[in-house]
């Protein structure tokens, strides 16, 4: 059996990484999602469960605390933590599953989680991620001017990423992020015993 692989996709939020993800699921129905547990509230849409497990801050800090989490981070003031225990049992089981993660995140998935492929989704200029922040209308000036001083942060950690891909057209975009997502799945550490069984054949 193949061995499952830890997809880590991180991106600054207005990079388009959420439209992305969605695509690569729904070519991909047997890819797995890590659920992450977040104390902030759910957005119109959201499901608890799906999208997210919502949780108070004193749940989150209890969680965290019996060793729940295989990784955890504070974002724009809200704890995001990834349970570690549906994340080994889809391991396990030879299914690959995508995280939805911050670059803290995944810097600690980095050290904790072997053989990961972590993927950054760039815009393509930190004016069209300004401009894609405002066409979104969700922010107010000073958040605006927040979110642009943290994707600077974020993308100075892009470098130690597996792949990057610049989200400068939508099909051009997915296009790259699949290519990366299947390269992994070919490595040999994905495929331990391909060649011991390939020689064992007459
Ligand atoms: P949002 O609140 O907009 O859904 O997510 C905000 C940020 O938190 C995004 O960058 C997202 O990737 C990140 N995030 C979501 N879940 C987790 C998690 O479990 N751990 C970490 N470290 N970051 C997360």
């Amino acid at each position: 059996m193949r061995q499952g692989i830890a997809l880590v996709i991180s991106a600054p939020s207005g990079a388009g990484k959420t439209t992305l993800i969605r695509r690569l699921a729904a070519e991909f129905p047997g890819l797995g999602y890590s659920v992450s547990c977040t104390t902030r509230a759910p957005r119109e849409g959201e499901v608890d469960g799906r999208d997210y497990i919502f949780l108070s801050r004193q749940a989150f800090e209890e969680r965290r605390a019996a060793g729940d989490f295989a990784e955890w981070a504070e974002v724009h003031g809200n704890l995001y933590g990834t349970p570690l225990a549906p994340v080994r049992e889809m391991l396990a089981q030879g299914r690959d599953i995508l995280f939805d993660i911050d670059v803290q995140g995944a810097a600690q998935l980095k050290l904790n989680l072997e053989g990961t492929c972590f993927i950054f989704i760039l815009p393509p200029s930190m004016t069209e991620l300004e401009r894609r922040l405002r066409l979104r209308g969700q922010d107010d000036e000073a958040a605006i001017e927040r979110r642009l001083a943290n994707a600077r942060r974020e993308l100075c950690e892009a470098p130690w990423y597996d792949a990057l891909v610049v989200n400068d057209d939508l099909d051009a975009a997915y296009d790259r992020l699949r290519a990366a997502y299947v390269a992994a799945t070919l490595a040999p550490a994905r495929n331990p015993r391909l060649v011991g069984d390939l020689l064992a054949t007459p």
